[in-house]
């Protein structure tokens, strides 16, 4: 606390990120990274960028990358926009849409980012419940009176999805606001909404290459959207941040969207890796939901969550504990990893 801050700042409950331990090596399977390395096609496009050009701005409108996007969505360019992370895309999207005034609308067990951004906004959470069994119900996204929808498909940290009819159910139930639907791990199982942009004006579809395409560490996000409501979001970036897409992030993300080959490589191991990983926990006595994700949520029906989590943090894995939250406060989300990764993860818990 400052004598500084302002009220705002003082008012803030800022997200926190999973934890990124630098006393030791640890096995990572609590931020939901991608265990493998990214293109190499993406890292020889960054090598290649780290050069004399580095003296100038970037290109502020990132187009290279948004024609590489633009080309495997089939959109146009202008149905595109980039960011910092799609933390910095949801920022923006939820500034430039849903800070209107009325509440907004999102599952009370979903990502936990919105709420800091509701918080900052000054936006009114309509919290909807998941029900018994972590599933979004779409009938529960009718006549909201709100100023806007997000939809985490799949879903996070529960990893269930919905189908693309819910989608659409959901679209059409909130014809006059804007529906973000947040598809950070679509890429492991579920059907992305992309492909009902060109019917659904009031459609924002979130992605990142954080996870599926193993860039985590560049921090490139993006919107997919009528070209309106894209216009609207560049609006507010320029009058926030002209560059905030750097040469080397947006060498590397050009490369990466265009290997769809490598895309489609590392996805399927990680789905062949998670199957197993799923059958291995049962076997231990979890209970794992359905995962259409690169991560499984989990519970032991004998054994506490927060005990298990210290455990493994002692044995050298990290798993992600949410702590004493309602509903969720027994479960833990394991991130896939690699299969030797997961494997030591079944050993360490087979001692406990
Ligand atoms: N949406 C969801 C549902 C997420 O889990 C994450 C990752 N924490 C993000 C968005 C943000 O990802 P990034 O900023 O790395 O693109």
């Amino acid at each position: 606390m400052s004598r500084f801050w302002t009220d705002k700042i003082a008012s803030l409950d800022p997200y926190v990120p999973g934890e990124q331990p630098q006393d030791k090596k640890y096995i990572k399977l609590n931020t939901n990274e991608s265990p493998y390395a990214p293109s190499s096609k993406a890292l020889a496009a960054m090598a290649a960028e780290v050069s004399e050009r580095l003296r100038l701005y970037p290109d502020p409108n990132g187009s290279a990358l948004k024609n590489a996007l633009a080309k495997s969505y089939q959109l146009e360019a202008n149905q595109v926009f980039i960011g910092n992370g799609s933390d910095e895309v949801l920022a923006l999207a939820f500034m430039g849409y849903f800070a209107g005034g009325k509440p907004l609308a999102f599952a009370d067990v979903t990502y936990s980012f919105y709420k800091v951004y509701a918080g900052l906004y000054g936006i009114e959470p309509k919290l909807i419940s998941l029900n018994d069994n972590f599933d979004i119900v779409p009938a529960d996204y009718q006549n909201l009176d709100v100023s806007g929808v997000v939809v985490t498909n799949p879903n996070a940290p529960t990893g269930k999805a919905l189908s693309l009819a819910d989608i659409e159910f959901i679209l059409k139930a909130n014809s006059d606001v804007v529906v973000l639907v947040d598809e950070a791990y679509v890429d492991f199982g579920a059907q992305s909404a992309s492909t009902l942009i060109n019917q659904y004006p009031n459609l924002l579809v979130v992605q990142t290459l954080s996870k599926s395409r193993a860039l985590a560490g560049i921090r490139v996000g993006y919107a997919l959207g009528h070209p309106e409501l894209i216009e609207g979001l560049e609006r507010l970036k320029n009058s926030f941040n002209s560059y905030p897409v750097d040469r080397i992030a947006l060498a590397g993300a050009t490369a990466a969207v265009e290997d769809e080959a490598y895309l489609k490589e590392i996805c399927d191991k990680t789905i062949a890796t998670r199957e197993q990983s799923v059958k291995d926990l049962e076997a231990l006595g979890f209970n794992v939901l359905p995962s259409a994700t690169n991560f499984v949520f989990v519970t032991h029906p004998e054994k506490d969550a927060e005990k298990i989590y210290l455990a493994l943090k002692d044995q050298g894995i990290l798993v992600r504990y949410f702590g004493n939250k309602p509903r969720i406060g027994n479960y833990l989300r394991i991130t896939i990893g690699t299969n030797e990764e997961m494997a030591a993860l079944t050993a360490a818990l087979k001692t406990l």
